[in-house]
């Protein structure tokens, strides 16, 4: 069973633009919860969006509707790059088939960054293609290119506690669960543990 959920009930998020995409789902309940979806309608994909408009940078980004075929894309990718950070957290290769899925979202409206009209501050983001949908899933496909590809991989866990699902960036060597939700669950399990033993 798979439950509809809202953006803001992700237990992790504004990790990264492209872990925020891989976490919309994610597990509710522990080892015997249920997967909850946080993209299951178009609207649903509208308000994921609205979340991120800033590592989106939605001002740049063309208008339009996203509807079931862009919800489609995302989900497509979203699937890929999950299949890929699982095999790199295990050490192991990703699926060429995955890496495709990420580099066609990237091709599919090549971007890139130009100087503002004072000639330093924000970068002023420009893409080829005109198309809400694409450019946006292009923006987070290549955030997930840099993550893979530059020092932030290294720093890529998934998270350890039963029944989890996360991705996060583990930035200081103290972090060990995807959120506090996770750590407090593995500690409350060891202690009952711990006494079920005596
Ligand atoms: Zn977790």
């Amino acid at each position: 069973m798979v439950e509809r959920g809202a953006v803001d009930e992700m237990p992790v998020g504004g990790e990264h633009l492209a872990l925020d995409l891989v976490n919309s789902t994610f597990i509710r309940g522990g080892l015997r919860g249920h997967l909850v979806d946080v993209l299951v309608e178009p609207s649903d994909l509208g308000e994921w969006v609205e979340r991120h408009a800033v590592g989106l940078d939605l001002a740049s980004a063309p208008s339009g509707r996203l509807g079931a075929a862009e919800l489609a894309a995302f989900l497509e990718l979203r699937r890929a790059l999950r299949a890929v950070l699982t095999a790199v957290v295990a050490g192991g290769a990703a699926e060429p088939a995955d890496v495709a899925v990420v580099n066609a979202a990237v091709r599919a409206a090549p971007g890139w960054v130009e100087l503002p009209a004072g000639g330093a501050g924000d970068p002023v983001r420009r893409s080829l293609s005109g198309e809400r949908g694409p450019v946006l899933l292009a923006r987070v496909a290549r955030a997930a290119v840099e993550l893979l590809t530059g020092g932030g991989r290294e720093q890529l866990r998934a998270c350890p506690a039963p029944g989890c699902i996360l991705f996060f960036l583990q930035q200081h060597a103290r972090r060990a669960w995807c959120s506090t939700a996770c750590g407090t669950r593995v500690r409350v399990a060891r202690h009952s543990r711990r006494q079920s033993e005596v």
